[in-house]
């Protein structure tokens, strides 16, 4: 029985082509920034992200906290939306290492409402910590991997702004966002001071991440990275696969989000499947189980039947389609569902 694996973009492997660029790779010294691939992989992401300088870091996460402790003082306050993945699912890295205060605030399906971070942003007042930057999420993984729009980024980033305050784009799936409103990743990047995104998922690199931004931003977090433990030697390794995942895995994203469409569809035609429509826009489909007994049941039921996926929480599932899923396997999939829907 073939699986069909559901629960992440990240479970894809490296192409044929990032393992051949690994064996050719020219290698030196990253810590000493002496790695050509690396050099190369920097300049390539810096550009098409539309920043002065890059840095390549181990995931995620990392990409997030450097940010954040390029951007910020012992004490100061980030804001960012309540389901957001630096909030939630960052074990706390912020407060632990940064010294930072998370404020959380509700967006509507991922958006913020600029009124809403205007009212958080802390005024002039003795008593408070000093709100110094801003963090957005796009595509936004919690609520169903919507593509947060350049219009919707100008209005929060223009309540922002004028308050010398710094805005951060979480841009993990970014690339997945600018296919799906077909435009260019600059226009969604444009407005920030800072982006990162990850080559490890639908991009399908087997490692790492980006952090773009100006060059003085991006020197002090190269240092926070050397801090954490992250400065790598020939990491043009990694590089290699990543100039891949850049150059040629982007325009692909388009056949994992006409996946998601054809799941979703399916899904929604299910008896005791409740699920908005409307937040399928990229590659990640959340939906609502607790007709049929909760995520966690009809998650276990189903994985025997071959079909793997992860519970959003005690009510929804959530699916990701990638690389290693085919337009076929959709088919698969649906089929195991309607049995263990009935
Ligand atoms: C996956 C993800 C991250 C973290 O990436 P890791 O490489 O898993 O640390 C950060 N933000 C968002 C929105 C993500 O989906």
């Amino acid at each position: 029985m073939k699986i069909v694996d559901l629960r992440s973009d990240t479970f894809t492997l490296p192409t044929p082509e990032m393992m051949q660029a690994i064996q050719e790779a020219e290698l030196g010294d990253d810590v000493f920034q002496e790695d050509p691939t690396m050099n190369k992989l920097e300049k390539l992401a810096a550009q098409k992200i539309g920043k002065e300088k890059a840095l390549f870091v181990t995931s995620g996460t990392q990409a997030n906290v450097v940010s954040l402790l390029a951007h910020t003082e012992r004490g100061d306050e980030v804001i960012m939306e309540a389901q957001s993945h630096t909030y939630l699912y960052e074990v706390g890295a912020m407060a632990a290492l940064g010294g930072l205060m998370a404020h959380p605030v509700p967006g509507n399906k991922g958006v913020l409402y600029p009124e809403d971070v205007k009212k958080a942003i802390r005024g002039d007042d003795i008593h408070f910590p000093r709100t110094r930057l801003v963090c957005l999420e796009n595509t936004h993984n919690n609520a169903g991997g919507i593509a947060v729009t350049p219009e919707q980024i100008k209005a929060v980033a223009d309540v922002v702004k004028p308050q010398n305050i710094k805005i951060h784009l979480d841009g993990a799936r970014v690339f997945n966002a600018a296919v799906a409103l077909k435009t260019d990743v600059k226009t969604i990047t444009k407005e920030f001071d800072s982006v990162m995104f990850c080559l490890s998922k639908g991009l399908s690199a087997p490692v790492g991440s980006m952090v773009c931004g100006s060059e003085e931003f991006i020197k002090r977090a190269r240092k926070a990275r050397k801090m954490l433990g992250g400065g790598m030697r020939q990491a043009g390794i990694l590089a290699a696969c990543g100039i891949v995942a850049v150059e040629k895995m982007v325009d692909r994203l388009k056949d994992d989000h006409t996946n998601a469409q054809k799941l979703a569809k399916g899904l929604s035609e299910l008896k005791g499947i409740s699920i908005d429509l409307d937040t399928v826009q990229t590659n990640i489909i959340i939906f609502d189980v607790s007709k049929l007994g909760g995520s966690h049941k009809f998650i276990e039921i189903l994985e025997k039947k071959g079909v793997k996926c992860l519970a959003r929480d005690e009510t929804h599932v959530r699916m990701v389609t990638h690389r290693m899923v085919s337009s076929e396997d959709i088919d698969t999939a649906l089929e195991r569902i309607k049995e263990v829907v009935k």
